[in-house]
């Protein structure tokens, strides 16, 4: 039966595909084996995946590696690393390259039927000439582009096939050495098409680099534009997803498929996901690497799939966050605000609730009718949740606080030590150094207090009966730009965040020694959500806070 099953997504909306059927959608995803996946790639695969399941279908995964001047097999392995961390499992995993053969027989096949011609029109060196080009592309057109532009055919167009399959059975065997990366093959579909995309686009180039899989045995490569509509309808791809910048280049596509009456493939457009604040390229990203701005692609300020999943999103919220954005088509620079609202939400009704103090300046407190011998208690790490599991706090008569908490204390004041009961303020020593900085404070219980009563509620810690307080660092982050968007003419070197990792020591209750890498997301109550990233080069813990969605703390 051909239904179009079309679900309600989280935003209301019907998300489905067109002339789909139930069983033998076939989606895939194909990314570029030239750099880690980031968080476009993620709606990329995530819409994907989510078709090929709606309509218990299939799901593709190609590496894309047509240009062997870019790619390199360990990005094939962290692009793969990356997807398991999205948990997105592919029924296959397929190269391009692994079509080279048959890519290059129905090259001849398009030269053979008179639709494509060899051409050495240069396409780098800019060309001197006056015209009416938009100021910025004048003056750096190359010849080809400039012929493009302006609906001028090039001088090879009406070359003979004899001529055009001479000269591409030569590209293939590399010869012409000095003469040859020059040459090209060109589909020929027009001339001044005001679509720009169908002005004879490049389809095969020379190139002799060795490929990462199939080493010198070609010396020339497909083009995205010819390989990916071809692998697609071999491959058995009913639905191609696509974003919406290569709208134009969708005629092109049904072109080629059309030129070598081959099975014909659906484009299912939706737009490329972008972020203010944020560089998306891999190229820059790789840049910001280099030079040491941030540790590594992983970095937890980075907009890479790994950098995100280790600041602490969810791939719940970031698969809610895509299906929201679903079939819109408006190329936005989207918050990063609604994203890790989203994922507050997701991680809130289940982060062990934990403590800790700033250990810069904390003050320490005597508690007067306090227990004479410390003692523990068993209490949940989530009080709405006792799936959580419990935690062991512990009481004594001398516990700390932090300065600020101190500093507001008044005489008198009734305060609530949480989870603990309340105290009244009776005494507070200052610094003699005039800095107005508390040094010590004495409060006295007052169990039979109303906690509903008290404006202060305080997180205090009291070193634990049997393991040392934990030394434990806060890791906050900005970004890493300070351009909401960087434009095209943008030097983007300019616009680098000076200082984006702000760093605090605390002490933190004993019972964060076992929170888990695997288990890592949890709260320390009254500071905000954070993700355990290991213990530091210095030994400490640490703890990456994860944005909560409402006003940055930094990146303000
Ligand atoms: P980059 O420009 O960062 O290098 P790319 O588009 O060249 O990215 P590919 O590996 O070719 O990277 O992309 C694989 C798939 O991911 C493509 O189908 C592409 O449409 C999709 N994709 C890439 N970037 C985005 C984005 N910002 N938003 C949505 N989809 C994206
Ligand atoms: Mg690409
Ligand atoms: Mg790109």
């Amino acid at each position: 039966a051909n239904t179009t099953r079309a679900k309600k997504t989280a935003a209301g909306f019907s998300l489905g595909l067109p002339n789909a059927t139930l069983g033998e959608v076939v989606t895939r995803f194909p990314p570029e084996p030239s750099g880690y996946l980031h968080i476009g790639h993620a709606k990329a695969v995530m819409l994907n995946q989510y078709f090929a399941r709606m309509y218990e279908g299939k799901l593709l995964i190609r590496f894309d590696d047509t240009n062997p001047s870019k790619e390199k097999v360990e990005f094939e392995e962290t692009i793969l690393e990356d997807l398991r961390l999205l948990n997105a499992v592919g029924d296959s995993v397929t190269h391009t390259s692994d079509y080279f053969g048959q890519l290059h027989d129905y090259a001849i096949q398009l030269i053979h039927s008179g639709k494509a011609y060899a051409d050495d029109t240069d396409s780098t060196m800019p060309v001197e000439h006056d015209c009416s080009c938009p100021p910025k592309s004048h003056g750096k057109l190359s010849k080809m582009a400039y012929e493009r532009f302006h609906g001028i055919p090039s001088s090879r167009r009406s070359a003979t096939t004899e001529e055009s399959l001479r000269r591409f059975s030569q590209m293939s065997l590399g010869e012409l050495e000095q003469d040859g990366a020059k040459w090209c093959l060109r589909a020929k579909i027009s001339v001044d098409n005001p679509n720009k995309a169908l002005r004879d686009p490049v389809i095969y180039r020379c190139n002799s680099t060795l490929h990462h899989r199939t080493g010198d045995k070609w010396k020339v490569y497909p083009t995205y534009d010819f390989a990916c509509p071809v692998v697609d309808s071999i491959e058995g791809v009913t639905h191609a997803l696509r974003t919406n910048e290569y709208r134009d280049r969708n005629p092109q596509y049904h072109w080629m498929i059309e030129a070598l009456g081959i099975r014909p493939v659906n484009i299912w457009d939706f737009s490329r996901l972008n972020f203010i604040y944020t560089v998306l390229s891999k190229r820059k990203l790789q840049q910001f690497v280099d030079k040491g701005l941030v540790a590594g692609w992983d970095d937890p300020r980075f907009p890479t799939v790994r950098g995100i999943i280790r600041r602490g999103l969810t791939v719940d919220a970031l698969q809610q966050f895509m299906l929201q954005q679903g079939p819109s088509q408006a190329i936005l620079s989207l918050e990063w605000d609604s994203l890790w609202a989203l994922n507050k939400k997701i991680i809130d009704p289940k982060a062990p609730r934990f403590w800790a103090i700033l250990k810069d300046n904390c003050v320490f407190v005597d508690v007067l009718n306090g227990p004479t011998e410390p003692f523990t208690k068993t209490l949940p790490k989530h009080k709405k949740n006792p799936d959580v599991g419990t935690k062991v706090t512990t009481y004594s008569n001398r516990i700390v606080v932090e300065q600020v908490d101190a500093a507001a204390f008044e005489l008198g004041e009734e305060i609530t030590l949480m989870d603990w009961g309340n105290a009244i303020v009776r005494d507070k020593k200052f610094a003699e150094d005039g800095s107005g900085s508390v040094l010590s404070v004495t409060v006295d219980l007052h169990l039979e207090g109303d906690f509903k009563a008290t404006k202060k509620k305080i997180t205090w810690l009291a070193p634990a009966l049997d393991r040392p307080s934990v030394e434990v660092t806060l890791l906050d982050y900005d970004y890493i730009i300070t351009k909401k968007k960087l434009e095209d003419g943008d030097n983007w070197e300019d616009f680098i965040t000076p200082n984006t990792e702000f760093r605090e020591e605390a002490i933190a209750d004993a019972n964060v020694l076992d929170v888990q890498a695997e288990d890592r997301i949890m709260q320390f109550e009254r500071k905000g959500y954070y993700s355990y990233d290991g213990r530091g080069s210095d030994g400490r813990l640490e703890f990456i806070r994860i944005p909560d969605g409402r006003a940055a703390s930094l990146a303000s």
